[in-house]
């Protein structure tokens, strides 16, 4: 049986914090706000595999009141949502992600992103999907105040 699964994420810009993205430290003036390391992309990737499973979502499982995970680094995250996926008898087939930024520009990192993740994944390179796109300008994201990351991924319950 093949499942998917969605996941949505949006941290804010603050001053005096590394960028960091599909677990890469990216170089910028700001980075995002968050208990963990903030990596909006990994987050959303971690949820659309517990969703996927109908698995309750990642502020259950890492809840931002434990002082325990705080500036986790979020691959933790992602190899903890792949071993819950694998307690479900679950096979990750694919993800596709898209980042929805102003800036930085991202695709110099792309590749260092996608070893990254699909190392903590466990998955083919050729199975992740990086994507990144602007809002044109339009809202919070399009006025430079943060980063959202969407996400799907496909998983093989045997
Ligand atoms: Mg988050």
């Amino acid at each position: 049986m093949s499942l998917i699964g969605f996941g949505y994420d949006i941290h804010r810009f603050i001053a005096g914090r590394p960028l960091i993205l599909g677990g890469v430290e990216i170089p910028h003036t700001l980075g995002l706000d968050g208990h963990s390391d903030a990596d909006v992309l990994s987050h959303a990737i971690a949820d659309a595999l517990l969703g996927a499973i109908g698995e309750r979502d990642i502020g259950h499982h890492f809840p931002n009141t434990d002082a325990n995970i705080r500036g986790i680094n979020s691959l933790e995250i992602i190899r903890k949502a792949v071993e819950i996926v694998a307690q479900h008898r679950g096979r990750i087939i694919n993800v596709d992600s898209t980042l929805v930024m102003e800036a930085p520009k991202i695709a110099p990192h792309l590749q260092a992103m996608r070893e990254k993740l699909s190392a903590a994944l466990n998955l083919a390179p050729a199975r992740l999907g990086i994507k990144a796109t602007t809002n044109e300008g339009l809202g919070p994201i399009g006025r430079g105040e943060g980063i959202a990351a969407m996400a799907v991924a496909s998983v093989e319950i045997s």
